[in-house]
């Protein structure tokens, strides 16, 4: 029977099986990923085939099946390990889009980590969303500012919304952009993720904590995703602890590919291995200068390029 992943925590996965029954199962035989080295074979959104254990019901009335195959993937998103070097860690696959969670206070998520998402999204082929909670505690000045924002991020093809989930504004808006896809969701500790998935999944009980100054810095340890099902064709991809997309190695010429905006401008620079620093006939840099290209992306484009990670 066919099936899907949504739950895995390292040894064992539970499948949705096409029959809406979900089973606790272990994994039958090797599997490798093809084209990269993984430290897990199996991720949250994998369609697999299963095949039911004789005593099916067991004494504490779980189903249980093994796995016996992974269809192919559309995509996947995948971090580096932590443990091993070489290898990644594979978060999740056959997602529809990538959401982050921002806000422009309380905490402070800078626009270079929301470039950094983007750029990662675009190197995994994944629309991005982006999502600013919190309007409640903004004062005029900072609303003009993530109105700004969103104009600029809607100008270079991502959606985003603006939504206050504690006072309840603006999640129909993210209901509708939700609807009829799988998305992945990621964003820094304290930003109101748990808050919204518990406003949107009737029944989790996520628990919520107050803003940390030392939420999830510098630890290391393996998290892995859950999948909730909103309906049938609606799902959220949560991994807990989890604040980007992760980043794989991109080579300092190949970054612009990953900037829109730079993106289309490709080919239009005097040297076709233009970086877009100073180099002479730039027409990124021309464009930056009478304005065309937004200089927060820039910066962020810069800032990339000298190797700052992307765990923000
Ligand atoms: P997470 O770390 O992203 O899962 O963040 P939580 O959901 O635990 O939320 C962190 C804190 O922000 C909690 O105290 C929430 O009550 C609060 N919070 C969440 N959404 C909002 C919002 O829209 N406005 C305000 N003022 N606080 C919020
Ligand atoms: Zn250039």
């Amino acid at each position: 029977m066919k099936g899907q992943v949504i739950k895995s925590t390292g040894s064992w996965y539970v499948v949705r099986g096409y029959d809406g029954l979900v089973y606790d199962c272990r994994l039958r035989g090797r599997f490798k990923t093809k084209g990269i080295k993984t430290n897990n074979p199996i991720a949250v959104g994998d369609w697999v085939e299963i095949r039911k254990e004789t005593h099916q019901e067991a004494p504490d009335g779980k189903r249980r099946a093994l796995i016996e195959k992974i269809f192919s993937r559309d995509n996947y998103i995948i971090r580096k390990s932590a443990r091993k070097t070489g290898f990644t860690h594979l978060m999740a696959s056959n997602i529809d889009q990538a959401l982050l969670i921002a806000t422009i206070t309380f905490p402070r998520t800078s626009v270079g980590f929301i470039d950094r998402f983007l750029v990662s999204a675009e190197c995994f082929r994944i629309p991005a969303v982006i999502v600013f909670n919190k309007e409640d505690l903004l004062n005029q000045q900072e609303i003009t500012f993530t109105n700004e924002l969103m104009a600029l991020y809607e100008t270079l093809g991502y959606q985003t919304a603006r939504i206050s989930v504690k006072a309840g504004e603006g999640l129909e808006k993210v209901k509708a952009l939700l609807k009829d896809k799988t998305t992945f969701i990621a964003g820094h500790s304290g930003v109101g993720k748990s808050t919204l998935l518990n406003a949107l999944i009737p029944g989790l009980a996520q628990k919520t904590g107050e803003v940390s100054a030392f939420a999830n810095k510098g630890i290391h340890t393996t998290t892995f995703a859950e999948m909730f099902e909103l309906d049938n064709d609606t799902k959220i991809v949560d991994s807990p602890g989890i604040k980007a997309l992760g980043l794989v190695d991109i080579e300092p010429y190949e970054l612009s590919h990953y900037f829109p905006e730079m993106k289309y401008r490709l080919g239009t620079c005097k040297f076709n291995n233009c970086l877009h620093i100073n180099e002479p006939g730039c027409k990124v840099i021309e464009d930056l200068k009478a304005g065309r290209i937004s200089s927060s992306r820039y910066r962020s484009y810069l800032s990339m390029l000298e190797g700052h990670d992307n765990r923000g």
